[in-house]
């Protein structure tokens, strides 16, 4: 049965020699927030399907089509999370803790569940990290917030990857915009898709999101949220952008970014890179000040991002950015026959004790199959365990890099001869960074 040896539509396994690649960003991402005061927090990977059609929308294409949601064996209507900010909103009402010190800072590694075409960046399972900042109505929050997402790609060596940023303004805006966005479309409404339609009077904004490529096209020339901007989300947005350029991020302002959810208000923000095709959008924020109160909190401004990791990684690749190698194998101890091979488990055990990585036979192999298999994880050294080495107690220590080959006594010579060389390896690698960076 193939079904069993193959993995649903849209999702992708990430296999043991990659994995280093993932924990690489996840970790440079949760360390980057964390210098700006964000925590990671958990949240369940399902969720009570109206929290979602609440936040996010019920005219929204997430919630018309693109939800997994079942009933599960008790009647209840679950929906397995399409993003993460709905989750954190609710986790953090429940718990009481917007009643903390402000602002609360979190930030996120979640996988996220969409029923979309599968194509390159888009995926029925993808992962995303974000943060979520509340209880700061300013403008040096949303500022911060694009920081975080702008320092993140600088420490992965992402250089070219465009901001563009936007206003929704608020709900006094938007009567006056709605307005003027209803009369437009209704000029097409023999054209626009049956969705679009049903979105027409309820929430015309919607229809500005649409991907089918008709109403896409009508959108291209409908009025512009940014030019109905009441006096305070005028500011606001001129305080955004007057910041940004005192911190030296660079930004276009694109007045037709205006996201798939329903949330955001005021500034909305995307990182887009040309690099990637069509699927270019890398990291999508902005302010969803309502929302809390809308799922019953007490009202608190707030705002946030989400990146896809599976796009972000696409996007490294395609730039050719380097994912520091994990390490592996420090020490491989190649044993000859039964009772070098319990010496060696010992020896394996002493040396992981003192925090080195080291492996030993696990499948009876031949000594030559042993020291090609050392080479082929990357051993840093290797020792042959027979016999005659038990006797005497003494083994031939061989750094593999340079074939070099030294004698040390088992025990404590042999850990610090690995000791020594890990040691002085480390410390050639610190002077040559420090060097190159003193050469900047
Ligand atoms: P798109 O317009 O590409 O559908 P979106 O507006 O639906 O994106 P958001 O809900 O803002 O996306 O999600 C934030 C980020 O998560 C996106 O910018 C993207 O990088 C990533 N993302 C969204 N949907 C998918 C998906 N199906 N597969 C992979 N990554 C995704
Ligand atoms: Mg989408």
């Amino acid at each position: 049965m193939a079904i069993l040896t193959k993995a649903p539509r849209g999702t992708q396994d990430v296999l043991p020699s990659d994995s280093y690649r993932w924990q690489y960003i996840e970790k440079t991402a949760l360390d980057t927030a964390a210098q700006f005061g964000f925590q990671e927090t958990r949240f369940p990977t399902f969720e009570h399907s109206a929290l979602f059609t609440h936040s996010v929308g019920d005219t929204t294409d997430v919630v018309q089509k693109e939800m997994y949601s079942f009933q599960d064996k008790g009647g209840r209507d679950i929906t397995l999370r399409p993003e993460g900010t709905a989750g954190v909103v609710r986790s953090m009402i429940e718990h009481g803790t917007l009643n903390d010190a402000l602002p609360v800072r979190a930030s996120y590694v979640t996988s996220c569940f969409r029923y979309e075409k599968p194509q390159a960046g888009r995926l029925r399972e993808f992962h995303q990290f974000g943060i979520e900042m509340f209880g700061s109505a300013e403008p040096i929050a949303d500022v911060q917030v694009i920081a975080v997402a702008d320092r993140i790609f600088k420490n992965l060596g992402i250089s070219n990857i465009a901001l563009e940023i936007n206003s929704i303004g608020c709900p006094v805006c938007r009567a006056k915009y709605y307005e003027a966005l209803i009369s437009y479309f209704k000029g097409y409404s023999d054209k626009l898709c049956a969705t679009c339609l049903g979105r027409l009077e309820k929430n015309p904004m919607r229809i500005l999101d649409c991907k089918s490529p008709v109403c896409s096209d009508i959108a291209k020339d409908a009025p512009m949220v940014i030019d109905y901007l009441c006096e305070e989300c005028a500011e606001h947005f001129d305080k955004v952008k007057q910041m940004l350029q005192e911190i030296g991020i660079s930004y276009t302002v694109n007045p037709t970014i205006v996201r798939g959810l329903d949330y955001y208000r005021r500034t909305v923000f995307e990182f887009v890179s040309q690099n990637i095709g069509a699927q270019g959008t890398v990291c999508g924020g902005g302010r969803y000040d309502g929302l809390v109160e809308i799922l019953g909190g007490n009202p608190t401004p707030a705002l946030g991002f989400a990146m896809g990791l599976e796009r972000l990684l696409l996007l490294m690749d395609t730039l050719g950015c380097e994912f520091p190698q994990p390490k592996r194998c420090d020490i491989y101890i190649a044993p000859l026959g039964k009772e070098a091979t319990g010496k060696a488990n010992k020896m394996v055990m002493d040396l992981i004790e003192e925090g080195f990585a080291a492996q030993t036979d696990m499948v009876g192999r031949s000594l030559k199959a042993q020291m090609k298999y050392a080479d082929k994880i990357g051993a840093k050294f290797t020792v042959v365990l027979g016999e005659n080495e038990i006797q005497t107690g003494r083994v031939m220590l061989k750094n593999m890099q340079t074939g070099v080959s030294r004698e040390v006594c088992l025990g404590n010579d042999l850990l610090s001869a690995v000791y020594d060389i890990t040691v002085s390896e480390t410390i050639d690698q610190i002077t040559e960074e420090y060097s190159s960076l003193l050469g900047k």
